[in-house]
């Protein structure tokens, strides 16, 4: 059981709200055990305090919270092996105070480094950039881009005015820029209907690699949100909640894979970190192939981990063979007990364990066990390589 903070407290809190929505699906009992009442049951609305009796028919998938009974070894990693880049996460925080705290926070997990993708730009990029000067060495902040304007002419040469002018400010990288099938976005900014590979796109991505700014790009989203939201679902927890299937004229995954592969030829002297795997988390195999067709791709694995932990012998053969492609994210806040979950999945060989308050599926987790190796590349080593080759100055 992992120690609540208030910080994930209110996290879960947050994910009971959001799961509050979702469909009332029961559990499936097969055994002759459905006529008898059960004791302690999870109560709807999240207090597994309850003592009332409530019969397994009843039990909602949304308050299935099952314990494991094995008694095998845990593992409790306070601290990441080896130290850490972490390529993915947001200005979570709005106060200072709250910033010395995740720099707290960072120095006892073993994070070094934080890459916040603020999505914004103008004043509002200015803003946040100010916020986390205090720490240049513990923080990049990375500028969106200003797609307002997308279907007018002259486009092209004013987002790249801007993009030049949060360069210069400080932005070394460009993230976090969604396309879930709809169009472009990039925060508040939004482009329906234009995808990467479109040609008014072309001056934005090329003067990114000029400047030496890598490019963190969200496309689509995971496979469960657009299949049918019925009992055959697997992620159906979370794929409810964020459902792209009642959304009839969205581009799909394998379109957004595709349109995704045409920008990475299209512009090879960019550099794009594919964020969440590219969502192809449950076609590990496919994104190998991109990155085999693709030396201007990398991936992180932000925000998919219990996306990847129930098949870990396939995702760690899929990690020690891409160890120089991968790199490490949250996107997740910034409380230890969200890091330490993460090094418990790359690194211990723990098997069948939950954090269904931390990722809010019904399913158990298991440790990767991956090498030394691979946990440096991944935690450091890449995300250091990928920094490191941007000019101090462009043109
Ligand atoms: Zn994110």
């Amino acid at each position: 059981m992992q120690t609540k903070n208030e910080a994930n407290r209110r996290l879960f809190l947050k994910w009971a709200n959001l799961v509050g929505l979702a469909a009332c699906f029961p559990v499936a009992i097969e055994s002759g055990l459905t006529q008898t009442p059960v004791t302690d049951a999870v109560h709807p609305g999240g207090s597994s305090q309850s003592k009332q009796f409530r019969s397994p028919e009843t039990i909602l998938l949304k308050n299935y919270r099952p314990k494991s009974i094995y008694k095998i070894p845990i593992t409790e990693i306070d601290k990441a092996k080896y130290p850490i880049i972490d390529m993915h996460s947001h200005p979570y925080p709005k106060t200072a105070q709250q910033i010395d705290e995740w720099i707290k926070n960072m120095d006892e997990v073993g994070v070094q480094k934080t890459v916040i993708l603020t999505m914004a730009t103008g004043t509002e990029f200015d803003d946040v950039y100010r916020k986390y000067s205090k720490y240049p060495d513990r923080f990049e902040v990375w500028c969106g881009l200003g797609l307002s304007g997308y279907d007018k002419p002259g486009f092209g040469p004013a987002a790249v005015k801007e993009l030049e002018r949060c360069r210069q400010v400080g932005a070394r990288g460009v993230g976090e820029i969604h396309d879930k099938g709809e169009g472009l976005r990039s925060g508040k900014s939004k482009a329906p209907g234009m995808h990467p590979d479109d040609p008014r796109m072309d001056a934005l991505w090329e003067r990114c690699g000029e400047l030496g700014m890598p490019v963190s790009l969200h496309v689509a989203d995971p496979i469960w949100m657009y299949q049918k939201m019925d009992n055959t679902n697997d992620g159906l927890m979370n794929a409810y909640q964020w459902r792209l299937d009642n959304k009839p004229n969205i581009v799909s995954l394998p379109g957004m894979i595709d349109i995704f592969d045409h920008t990475l030829a299209r512009h090879r002297n960019t550099t794009f970190i594919a964020c969440h795997f590219a969502n192809l988390d449950y076609d590990l195999t496919r994104l190998g192939e991109m990155f085999e067709r693709n030396p201007n791709l990398y991936a992180d694995i932000s925000a998919r981990y219990a996306e990847t932990a129930p098949i870990p012998r396939f995702a760690a053969k899929f990690y020690e063979k891409y160890a120089d492609r991968l790199v490490y994210g949250t996107d997740m806040g910034f409380d230890k007990p969200m890091y330490r979950v993460t090094f418990r999945i790359l690194e211990s060989f723990d098997e069948h364990f939950y954090e269904t308050e931390q990722f809010n599926y019904h399913w158990s987790l298991n440790g990767f066990g991956l090498s030394g190796d691979t946990l440096k590349k991944v935690y450091h080593g890449n995300a250091a390589r990928l920094l490191a080759a941007r000019p101090d100055h462009a043109g």
